[in-house]
């Protein structure tokens, strides 16, 4: 899972490295909680942007209808008619 998140940045431009992915097959003994891969972003000031990117509202989620009517896509956040954002 973390390495499509990872690939999903770096089709963005936003360099980042997944640590600890060998260390889950060497910690046996440890809780699995510790020994999660992780996803660390290189530059600094990609960080914000990589958060929304990865937290974006999924583009498979339920239609929404906005108070105009329209009914939009689960990917848009704004109508395209009368220009409200979702609430
Ligand atoms: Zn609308």
């Amino acid at each position: 899972m973390v390495h499509h998140y990872r690939n999903v940045l770096e089709a963005e431009g936003i360099r980042a490295v997944v640590k600890n992915q060998y260390l889950s097959s060497a910690m046996g003994d440890l809780p699995p909680a510790e020994c999660q891969a992780e996803l660390w972003v290189l530059n600094e000031h990609d960080a914000m942007r990589a958060e929304r990117l990865l937290h974006a509202p999924r583009a498979d989620g339920p239609d929404w209808a906005c108070a105009c009517g329209e009914r939009l896509g689960a990917q848009f956040t704004q109508c395209w008619r009368c220009g409200s954002f979702r609430v």
